[in-house]
């Protein structure tokens, strides 16, 4: 089911970086994106950045994916847009439908209901696909094997400054698993039951891989001493909604395919939210990191500047700024860190409470 892309009419062409000759520093890494053949302007536009701000130094692969084949006027534009080489996969079916233990009646019935309640993607089954595909399935793909951290990137997304670093290094030397850029709060309406299924998973799980005294639990929830004075979204749960933008994820792969992991995505799964309601992979992905991993296990990238419309994050430093050759005005109402609809101030207050306490 996947093929790898031979760029032939473009090895004349490119510079002949390939894969780790000239930094023998690089990562066992690859930029990964997931999308549409229609989507190939957009895919492009993501490229021309990433490669401008980072990789044209780096030449790590591309990785895409799809559930239906690559058109070569796809794989022709983007090999051509890449500084280092692409491949190109198609996505099992089993990876990507829905299972046939989800309830046809059920499921009509709980899509129309979604619709009506004008719930974001609500009617779409194929947005659904994509969120469990994301939630459980990416990081097992055939092409992904080998490789030990992945960047995910979407079309018509952009970085607005250089990067400082490698972040695949930075995830490697600090022994963290998970990288994020921007933190918002879900709509609660696309996962009403969500909670509920995590709350049944941590009873289940009696401690043996959820470890309370050092994982975040305290920032999707508010039961920390300092998250109680935030600012917050009215939520039904003890779930604050609170979640990384999971659109930008540097991560481990390794810690996707754990067993830790499988074992919590499979709860979940177990329960059809991800089709009888809306479950996003961002909240999924964010509370299994925020259960699962040590506190210092995830990063926040502060210093990578990064848009997938209407948001965005820009750093509020102006030398930080000159230097890294930003185009953006962290003033801005759509740059998001500072402002109350980010979960960052949660974020900031949840690791520092900790530590304070952890000293103390
Ligand atoms: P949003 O950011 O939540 O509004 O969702 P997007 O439309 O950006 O989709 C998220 C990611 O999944 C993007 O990388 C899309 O290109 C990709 N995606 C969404 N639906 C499909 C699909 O049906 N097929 C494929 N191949 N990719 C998809
Ligand atoms: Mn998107």
């Amino acid at each position: 089911g996947t093929n790898t892309y031979d760029p032939d009419p473009f090895s004349q062409i490119h510079k002949g970086n390939i894969s780790g000759q000239e930094h023998p520093q690089k990562e066992n890494a690859t930029l990964l994106m997931l999308v549409r053949n229609e989507e190939l302007e957009g895919a492009l536009e993501s490229m021309r950045s990433l490669e401008d701000r980072f990789n044209k130094d780096y030449q790590y692969d591309w990785t895409f994916l799809n559930d239906v084949p690559f058109t070569p006027g796809f794989i022709l534009a983007t090999t051509a847009m890449a500084s280092g080489k692409t491949q190109y996969g198609l996505i099992p079916s089993e990876d990507w439908d829905r299972p046939d233990w989800i309830e046809d009646n059920k499921f009509t019935k709980c899509m129309n209901k979604m619709k009506e309640d004008d719930v974001m993607y609500g009617d779409s089954v194929s947005y659904r696909n994509m969120c469990r595909f994301n939630s459980g399935y990416f990081f097992r793909q055939e092409l992904l094997m080998d490789y030990d951290y992945y960047f995910r990137v979407e079309p018509n997304v952009g970085y607005f400054c250089d990067l400082p670093y490698d972040p695949f290094k930075v995830l490697r030397e600090r022994k963290a698993k998970y990288g994020f850029v921007i933190s918002l709060y879900e709509y609660e309406n696309t996962i009403p039951t969500l909670w509920d299924a995590v709350s049944e998973y941590i009873v289940e799980d009696n401690g043996r891989d959820v470890q309370m005294d050092r994982n975040y639990y305290g920032f999707i929830t508010d039961k920390s001493q300092v998250g109680r004075f935030l600012p917050a979204v009215e939520s039904n749960s003890d779930y604050n909604l609170c979640h990384f933008w999971s659109n930008f994820e540097v991560g481990d792969l390794n810690f996707f395919r754990s067993e830790q992991y499988l074992n919590y995505f499979n709860h979940l799964d177990s329960k059809g939210g991800f089709y009888y309601e809306r479950w996003g992979d961002a909240p999924v992905h964010s509370i299994g990191a925020s259960l699962l991993l040590k506190d210092e296990e995830i990063i926040h990238f502060d210093q990578i500047s990064y848009c997938h419309p209407p948001f965005y994050s820009c750093p509020t430093a102006m030398y930080g700024r000159l230097d890294q050759r930003c185009i953006c005005d962290s003033e801005n109402e759509f740059s998001i860190d500072i402002r109350p609809h980010s979960c960052l101030m949660r974020w900031w207050k949840n690791g520092s409470g900790k530590h304070f306490i952890k000293e103390g």
